[in-house]
Parts: structure tokens; sequence; C-alpha cells
């Protein structure tokens, strides 16, 4: 495995910051400054070095993305209610492992589940503004104008001012449309509540995908690891 791989899994910054320590000359392998981030090395094998401390190699994080099915709260743990992770099979995956923000109880979709805190903290802070798109079902015709309100903005009765990214009408029936909504906000029940501003209700909420992960082939309650390139997108 290539040096810079390696400590960019082991939380040593970013590649980019993990060049600058080997130009530097802060990383040892076998005792060795090394010149180039293509070295490859063997964990198993060669003492690693950073700024003089050897490195213990931690085990890997662990990335799920789950459908979620409607009727399970997202939550690690709760007295009553069942939680997402009741539909995680195994008890070692189910260690240490969170949900990556929250979807409420009747939603359905896309939700992250992993032990890295640090990237899941990154993934909910607003100053990260990751995507999310809702495929959502209301009680009656929107128009576009009302599309275009929530595109510009507008204030909810708490006062919080909330947008869309991106809205597109998919279907649009006398007793129902479907939209998709794009957003990069995570207020408390930010979808049912830009749709109750424009005097409708929500029949289903499901999220098709999260910071441009989204699979469409899994199951409502399966879930898969995270591929490299998908754990690579996000960090
Ligand atoms: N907005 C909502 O209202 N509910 C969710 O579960 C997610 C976004």
């Amino acid at each position: 495995m290539r040096i810079d791989k390696f400590l960019h899994d082991q939380q040593y910054g970013s590649r980019s910051e993990i060049h600058e320590l080997i130009k530097r000359r802060q990383v040892m392998v076998d005792g060795q400054p090394i010149k180039s981030f293509k070295v490859n090395i063997d964990p198993d094998v060669n003492a690693i070095q950073v700024s003089g401390q050897l490195v213990q190699v931690q085990a890997p994080f662990v990335y799920l993305l789950l459908n979620k099915p409607a009727g399970v709260i997202t939550a690690t743990h709760d007295e009553t209610q069942a939680t997402v992770m009741s539909l995680i099979a195994s008890a070692d995956l189910r260690k240490d492992l969170s949900p990556v923000g929250r979807l409420d109880k009747d939603t359905t979709g896309m939700l992250l589940l992993t032990n890295d805190g640090q990237l899941a903290h990154q993934l909910v802070s607003p100053r990260h503004h990751v995507q999310k798109t809702y495929r959502v079902t209301t009680t009656g015709q929107l128009t576009a104008s009302q599309l275009d309100e929530l595109e510009a903005g507008i204030t909810l009765r708490d006062g919080s001012q909330v947008c869309a990214d991106d809205c597109q009408l998919v279907e649009q029936q006398a007793d129902h449309s479907i939209v998709l909504i794009t957003l990069h906000q995570g207020k408390y029940h930010q979808i049912k509540r830009m749709i109750g501003y424009l005097g409708q209700r929500v029949t289903q909420l499901d999220r098709e995908s999260f910071a441009g992960i989204q699979d469409s082939t899994l199951e409502l309650g399966a879930y898969r690891a995270l591929t490299a390139a998908e754990i690579e997108q996000l960090s």
C-alpha cells in the first residue's frame, strides 16, 4: 500500500497535508526518512513513524449506507421504539456505530452509519453545506411559483430562514404532487415545515441521496458498506 494512502486511512490528514509531512522529512519507514509519497509499505512489516511517533495501526472505520424503512427511529438506543440499529445484523458491526444526522420515523431513504466521528461531525455541520435530495409527495397540487418561493427562501413560523437549492416537479395530479427537493440545510422537520408553509402536508418522504451518495438498488431495510470511492468522495 502507498504510504500516503496508509497515513490518510490512519487519519494523519488530507493527501496534501501528508505530502507536506513527507516533503518536510517527517515520515520515516524503518528508521529512514522517505522522500516520496509513492513509497509502498506493508503496515504488518514496516515500522512507520510520523514526527518521531510510531504509527499504531487503527482498526479501519466502518461506513454503511442504509435504506431506512418507515417505522424505525434514527437513534442508537431507545427504551420503547425500534431504532435503525435493529436493522444491522451483526453485533460486531453495530458496535460504536452511529447514524449521520437524522430522518423522521416515517421518512425512508439514504442514511449513513459510521464510527468515524470526525467525518460524521463534518457531514452534519451547517458549515459543510452537504446536499440531500428528497422525493416529496404532497396532499395537493403545487404550482411552479410556489416552488420558486421555496428556492427564493421563506421564513418559517419559528423565524428560521430556509430555502431549497433546487425543486423539480416530477408529477402533478389533482390529489397530489411529487417533487424532488434538494437542500443543503438540515433543520428539524425542514421539508415538512416548508410544505406546510405552502398550505399542504407531506404524505410520503424519501431521501434519495445524501452528500452525493445514493443507491436505488438497495431494498428498504437493507444496507451495504460504502465503496472506497464513496468514502473518498465524502472526506
Ligand atoms: N425533512 C423532514 O421534514 N423530515 C425528514 O426526515 C427529513 C427532512
